[in-house]
């Protein structure tokens, strides 16, 4: 059976949820406290509807507990937010997603129990700042509090050396886990793999080490 999903608060990070799941031919159900809102979602979403969901009675009238995931993107009223995840938690909701506002709303959340905390603004801010920061760097994903992901587009200062003569694992301690070139994607590249300038490495590791590699890049 197909998943069901619910997506409380239509502003723009929830909307563009409820859009994203129906374009992907999921069952959504978008709900808002505001009646335009509502309307904006009714050719959008597979139901839509004006509730309060800080009313218990109204989420229970939905018959929120047989779905199977709810975003709750509720993001200025903290309070509506943080009262609606417990209800939902309270009447045993599977899966719920929770976009936070700030540190002290993702904190209340996580001790409430919500199955996943989502920080778009913050997340969004340092992904801009490292491209700001580092020329070279065309995208990031952090996967902890010390450890990312990171897209590196090669220069002039490596093209046409080898992993291996850039010696990244021993000096850096980080690895290159993938190298996109044009269309092409080459995944777990060979030691001997010739990088060149343009392409773009994706590399794994700790960010002080990932930043060291930058800076080689930059030719510190
Ligand atoms: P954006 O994602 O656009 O940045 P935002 O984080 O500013 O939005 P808000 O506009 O504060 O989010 O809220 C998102 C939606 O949540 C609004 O459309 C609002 O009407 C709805 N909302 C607020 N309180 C409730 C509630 N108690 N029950 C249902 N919906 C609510």
């Amino acid at each position: 059976m197909k998943k069901e999903y619910a997506v409380i608060g239509l502003g723009r990070f929830g909307g563009s949820i409820c859009r994203a799941l129906s374009e992907e031919g999921l069952e959504v159900m978008a709900i808002d406290i505001d009646e335009d809102k509502v309307n904006e979602f009714a050719n959008v979403a597979s139901h839509a509807v004006v509730g309060d969901t800080t009313d218990e009675t109204v989420l229970k009238s939905l018959g929120i507990r047989n779905f199977d995931h709810v975003i709750v993107a509720i993001g200025d009223n903290i309070q509506a937010s943080i009262l609606t995840t417990l209800i939902l938690k309270e009447l045993g909701v599977r899966d719920i997603t929770v976009k936070a506002t700030n540190d002290y709303h993702e904190k209340v959340l996580s001790k409430i129990g919500a199955d996943r905390i989502v920080h778009p603004e913050r997340d969004m801010g340092r992904r801009i700042a490292h491209k700001i920061v580092s020329n070279n760097v065309l995208d990031y994903l952090e996967l902890s509090e010390e450890h990312s992901i990171v897209e590196i587009v090669a220069n002039e200062r490596i093209h046409g050396n080898s992993i291996m003569d850039l010696d990244i694992r021993a000096k850096y301690g980080i690895n290159i886990v993938a190298v996109k070139r044009n269309k092409d994607i080459i995944v777990s590249p060979q030691a001997n793999e010739v990088i060149r300038k343009n392409d773009i490495m994706i590399v794994i590791g700790a960010d002080t080490d990932i930043n060291r590699f930058e800076k080689r890049l930059m030719g510190d």
